[in-house]
């Protein structure tokens, strides 16, 4: 009898996890599915409304979630969660950085405020959680760090300067870690969405939206659940042995070697 390793299944189960940005589009689809395939999930988001709804809804189909209001730009917010996690799990075995933002408009036009705001929610942010929790991965000698980056961190995007500044910074950051825990059973990867149908890319101006159809070779933005498909897949058992990489899930738009 040939035993096929690859069709073992995705294992969550006794897992913790905790996804920023879990309550809309990529994170929330990510919540979702993690959730069903057993996980015990935090929502971490700054969307209190939306957040706990999502909580709700799951735990009204019997699956383990809970609705934590947290900003990633904010270190005592930070470390309240953190306490959180310790007094109610005492554990956390995986942690997906999705929470981030931008805006297209030319170099120019950002203001300190502008500036502050992509570097922390999308490189700071995810640094300082990761911080947090670091040492109880160290500890337990397991974890998986899952940073949503983006295509725009890995080639430059027009008009988005300080956003592909901070998410190459993400990127950059993911693989130097990944060195590091890979001694502890920690696996940190980096996954970047092309233009993905939310709430996030639904905010920019039609002539953009339209400008970025025409050059994805597979003529449609990607769906957050497809995205979602390779928090999960790297968040997993099935990629014990990866770590230190960046995936693009993007239609094609970028194909970087
Ligand atoms: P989205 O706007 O649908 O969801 C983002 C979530 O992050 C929201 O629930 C929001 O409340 C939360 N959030 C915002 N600020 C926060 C904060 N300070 N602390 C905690 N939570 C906060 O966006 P999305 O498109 O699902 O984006 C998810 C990730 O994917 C982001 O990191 C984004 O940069 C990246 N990305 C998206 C696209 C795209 O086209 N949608 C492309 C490339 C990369």
């Amino acid at each position: 009898m040939i035993s096929i390793e690859g069709a073992k299944e995705m294992k969550f189960e006794d897992k913790v996890a905790l996804i920023t940005g879990g309550a809309s589009g990529i994170g929330y689809c990510t919540v979702k599915s993690m959730a069903e395939l057993g996980a015990d999930v935090l929502i971490a988001d700054i969307n209190v409304e939306a957040g706990e709804k999502a909580a709700t809804e799951l735990k009204a189909k019997g699956l383990k979630a809970e609705f934590v209001r947290l900003d990633v730009t904010d270190k005592a917010n930070i470390a309240r969660v953190k306490e959180h996690v310790l007094a109610t799990r005492g554990r956390l075995d995986i942690l997906c950085n999705v929470a981030g933002w931008g805006h297209i408009q030319p170099f120019v036009d950002n203001d300190d405020a502008f500036i502050a705001k992509v570097m922390s929610l999308n490189l700071t942010g995810p640094i300082e959680l990761i911080r947090a929790f670091f040492p109880l991965m160290i500890e337990k000698k397991t974890g998986k760090i899952v940073n949503v980056a983006s295509d725009a961190g890995r080639v430059g995007s027009l008009g988005e300067s300080v956003y592909s500044a901070a998410k190459g910074g993400l990127i950059s950051f993911s693989k130097a870690l990944a060195r590091e825990g890979a001694r502890y059973n920690i696996n940190v990867n980096a996954i970047c969405p092309g233009p993905t149908d939310t709430p996030l890319l639904k905010s920019e101006p039609e002539k953009f939206l339209e400008a970025f159809l025409k050059v994805i070779p597979m003529r449609r933005f990607g769906q957050p659940q497809e995205v979602a498909d390779s928090i999960v897949f790297m968040a997993s058992n099935r990629a014990d042995y990866i770590t230190g990489q960046v995936l693009s899930v993007n239609g094609g738009i970028t194909m970087v070697g």
